[in-house]
């Protein structure tokens, strides 16, 4: 048995916090320790966390809490690597595809991107379940090859090991059944621990605002996102963060196999959105800086635009999946390796007119009811089902367009996911929507 960092019971520590005092980094590392070795009771870990959720954390506290999760496993560091360590986090929405097309981008562009992505969990998405669903990717490397690929490719995106931060693993699956998981000070230091064990030098953050995120206002968005910036700062990763639009979809495409051929056809140019474009690129411009690898905003830009439109980011993206295991034609032909779904149907609104509205958190709901998402974390999933070709605000929909096109495993799921499509969104008879910006707000150390 080790000795602890702390010689405060659980019990004194829990007890400071819940009467709004502040912990010390001894304390909070000893805390930590107990979580991860078990000797802390999960009757322990869940008053802590409740207190925390009532009286908060002060920023030094925060970076402590961070810390000790980071240091409570392996923390990966990239000596062989000639270049910056880069990486960017999404709170999380519905259609959220980018790390599918920001990680080849930036690692066209010279930035190194071992990201390593979680599981799909709730309304959103998880880029895990979407590499998954490309036939032999393996999104469990071992560290060797996911070093190789991240050396000689430029980015791997593979799936969280258990010896990373597996204080966070335990501390967040008990958060989870004990409503604790909405405190800000909790999040940042579950998101940062995960993160920051990946061994960075910069990271980008994609705060998500709007009726789809985790963070439904733009007030409680833009705190999340200064408080990420701060402490991410000071546990010494240079940090940036977008504050991004979730008041629907971002891609037209809400599913796994359905984003993974969205990104083909974005980083191919076959089809080009413009809201995931100005995500992609503004996320990937922060990276650039932050890496050092452009002086500016319009240079950063500059650069990602072309590594896009010459098809460097495509063909780094394609030497990806070669590397872990995947096919060699994956741009060309991507239904050749991916699932599709046996029933593939339109659904129309009620009347005709224009999308005034969505409810984003509904329509990732739909796609979990299609069985494309997961209620709880061992769910199995269908990696072929989910929701194309969706209408965005502004858009006249009627008998031609649909509201989207629904991907199902059987006409009963089908029709039961037409019903929260339509209900999903509002339709209103003028087109007089004024253009919705993208992105919201940027959030500087
Ligand atoms: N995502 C995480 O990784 N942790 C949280 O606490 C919330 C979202």
């Amino acid at each position: 048995m080790t000795a602890r960092s702390s010689t405060l019971l659980p019990q004194e520590i829990i007890r400071k916090k819940r009467d709004g005092g502040a912990l010390s980094a001894d304390a909070i590392a000893g805390f930590v320790e107990g979580i991860t070795d078990g000797s802390i009771t999960e009757g322990q870990v869940s008053a802590l966390a409740m207190a925390v959720y009532f009286q908060g954390m002060n920023p030094d506290e925060i970076v402590a809490l961070t810390l000790a999760m980071r240091d409570s496993g392996t923390v990966l560091t990239w000596p062989e690597l000639d270049g910056p360590v880069l990486d960017k986090h999404s709170t999380g929405g519905v259609g959220d595809n980018i790390s599918l097309m920001l990680a080849p981008t930036v690692a066209a562009c010279g930035g190194f991107v071992p990201m390593i992505s979680g599981r799909g969990l709730g309304h959103t998405g998880g880029t895990l379940d979407k590499l998954d669903a490309i036939k032999n990717y393996t999104t469990q490397p071992d560290e060797a090859l996911f070093r190789r690929v991240t050396k000689e490719v430029g980015c791997a995106i593979i799936g969280q090991t258990s010896d990373l931060a597996p204080a966070d693993k335990r501390f967040y699956g008990i958060r989870d059944i004990t409503a604790t998981v909405e405190s800000i000070p909790l999040i940042t230091a579950s998101i940062l621990s995960k993160k920051l064990a990946a061994g960075l030098t910069g990271l980008v953050l994609d705060v998500k605002s709007g009726n789809g995120a985790f963070m439904d206002t733009h007030e409680k968005s833009r705190d999340l996102a200064r408080s990420l910036v701060r402490v991410a700062t000071d546990a010494g990763v240079k940090t940036s963060a977008l504050l991004t639009d979730m008041n629907q979809p971002l891609a037209s495409s809400a599913g796994n196999a359905v984003e993974v051929k969205h990104a083909l056809d974005f980083l191919t140019g076959r089809s080009v959105e413009p809201r995931v474009w100005d995500v992609t690129v503004g996320l990937c411009a922060e990276m650039l800086m932050l890496g050092g690898l452009a002086p500016d905003l319009d240079q950063a830009k500059a650069r990602v635009e072309t590594a896009l439109k010459s098809g460097a980011a495509a063909e780094v993206f394609a030497r990806m999946v070669v590397g872990l295991g995947g096919p060699a034609d994956i741009l060309e032909q991507p239904e050749k390796h991916m699932a599709a779904a046996p029933i593939v149907v339109p659904v129309h609104a009620e009347e005709d007119g224009f999308v005034t509205a969505a409810q984003t958190r509904d329509l990732g709901i739909a796609v979990l009811a299609l069985g494309g998402g997961r209620v709880r974390a061992q769910d199995p999933i269908d990696h072929a089902v989910g929701l194309t070709d969706l209408a965005s605000i502004g858009d006249r929909v009627d008998g031609e367009r649909p509201l989207a096109m629904i991907h199902a495993r059987d006409e009963n799921a089908a029709a039961q996911a037409a019903v929260a499509v339509k209900a999903a969104f509002a339709i209103g008879g003028v087109a007089d929507i004024a253009d919705q910006p993208t992105i919201l707000d940027r959030v500087k150390a």
